[in-house]
């Protein structure tokens, strides 16, 4: 087998929905509900699925809520709903072993799962160097309780949350990515469990998409066919969002790789699924045939520069920009072409959108950079607006990055790249962060877009 080849998952049953080889891509999103509020929950679960969403995921932050989860299944069941559910899961074992038992998936983050405290202990002094046997019986653990209960795993890797034992070995990288899946993958085949997902996340698509390319080179090397599930992380909200996730998951689906997607914004998740639809229906044929538009392989290839026009039908410009964002990242991701020109089959020119697809894709930033989480369960402010807030005061920033993120547990290491950080901090509260310090910690939430924007006159002084 070579690289060339195509990746042909294996298929796994999740709830009545089949996934992986050649069934269709299957969408899905989260809920951003009090997960202990099983009403809510439950109700937007329903909206997310009549949407065209297949697969809904809910944050489990704790044992109560992962119990919660039992109420939100029932609840859903009994109004005739069977919808294949999966719980988010960090840091604690306890809590993905409660959901494993009552949900059809849980996701679980390599780079936090295992017991805290003793990655903690072994981190404080710096002892980088345990092997993976450290963790095989945590994860044993979780494969003996999925196996009874029929639970896919799906080893949610995220750049942003490497362990600090990874990041010593690897750093913070595609490799370090890779390295942190394939522990948790080899240990799952040992103990002959293979329920398995696997997604490599990240909010900078190059990373995301090498990482993609290279779980998948490592899989078939070592004999693995774990379906893959795709998604670009904190990818933000309205036009940037929509194009920076179509830039990560196009080119990746157009390589025959992705069984599942979803495409994260911060919005209301219900917006996600038409995005995720038409990325899924453009590369429907490649998925059925299995026929990669163009051969795929672990190495770059040389940059011929040449001119590419792309011409899209454009009496519908939000379809336009998903699909040429997608088609035109591919190219650049391939190094085919260096100069490109999208135009409406109404003979219109869109630069901007050319100069929106480069600054995804990381080729050329001519704007201030925006990261923000899709929100969920842990989210306790509103999102949509303060970011809306934060980008109207903070446009044309060049080489800037600014990250808005719905919490303190996560949103710290996911932005940990950015420039500036509005981070929640509980109910009301706001922490703000330059180049990864807290500057000021739970600041009202009224003063905190003010405390930012000033953070941001002082350090970058040729603004004002
Ligand atoms: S950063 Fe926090 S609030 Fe935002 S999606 Fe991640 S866990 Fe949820």
């Amino acid at each position: 087998m070579t690289d060339l080849d195509p990746y042909i998952s294996r298929v796994l049953q999740i709830g009545k929905l089949s996934l992986g080889g050649t069934e269709p891509v299957r969408i899905q999103s989260m809920t951003n509900t009090n997960t202990m509020d099983a009403d809510a929950t439950a109700r937007q679960v329903i909206e997310l699925y009549e949407a065209g969403c297949e697969i809904v995921r809910i944050t489990a932050r704790n044992v109560r809520e992962a119990g919660n989860l039992g109420v939100i299944r029932a609840s859903l069941e009994n109004k005739g709903f069977d919808i294949p559910l999966v719980a988010d899961i960090h840091f604690n074992p306890r809590v993905a072993e409660e959901a494993a038992c009552i949900v059809h998936k849980i996701r679980i983050n390599p780079g936090n799962y295992l017991d805290r405290q003793f990655f903690l202990a072994k981190e404080r002094e710096h002892q980088h160097d345990f092997a993976p046997g450290d963790i095989r019986e945590g994860i044993t653990r979780l494969t003996d309780i999925c196996r009874e209960h029929g639970t896919i795993i799906r080893v949610g890797v995220n750049h942003g949350s490497l362990s600090e034992r990874i990041m010593f070995q690897h750093g913070n990288t595609a490799k370090g990515m890779v390295a942190s899946a394939m522990e948790f993958l080899e240990i799952c085949r040992d103990n002959n469990f293979h329920n398995l997902v696997v997604s490599m996340k990240s909010s900078y698509v190059p990373t995301m998409v090498r990482a993609n390319l290279d779980i998948v080179t490592e899989m078939k090397l070592k004999g693995m066919d774990y379906p893959v599930h795709l998604g670009v992380t904190e990818a933000g909200e309205g036009e940037d969002g929509r194009i920076r996730s179509a830039a990560g998951i196009g080119p990746l689906l157009a390589m025959g790789i992705g069984d599942t997607i979803r495409v994260s914004l911060t919005e209301d998740p219900v917006a996600e699924i038409p995005v995720a639809q038409k990325l899924r229906d453009h590369y429907a044929d490649i998925r059925r045939l299995k026929k990669p538009s163009m051969p795929w392989t672990s190495e770059g290839k040389v940059r011929v520069p040449d001119l590419i026009k792309l011409t899209y039908p454009d009496h519908d410009y939000e379809e336009m920009a998903i699909i040429a964002a997608a088609e035109m990242s591919s190219l650049i991701l391939k190094a085919q072409g260096n100069n490109y020109h999208i135009s409406g089959d109404s003979g219109r020119l869109y630069p901007k959108l050319v100069l929106n697809i480069l600054q995804a894709t990381g080729v050329l930033i001519t704007d201030t950079e925006y990261i923000s989480c899709p929100t969920c369960g842990r989210t306790t402010f509103d999102i949509q607006t303060v970011l809306k807030e934060v980008k109207q005061h903070t446009r044309g920033l060049k080489n800037v990055k600014i990250a808005v993120m719905g919490c303190i547990v996560n949103g710290p290491g996911e932005m940990a790249d950015a420039d500036y950080g509005y981070v929640g901090a509980g109910k009301g509260k706001v922490t703000l962060y330059y180049e990864g310090k807290v500057i000021i910690k739970d600041i009202p939430e009224k003063d905190a877009l003010k405390e930012l924007l000033d953070l941001i006159d002082k350090t970058l002084p040729d603004r004002s």
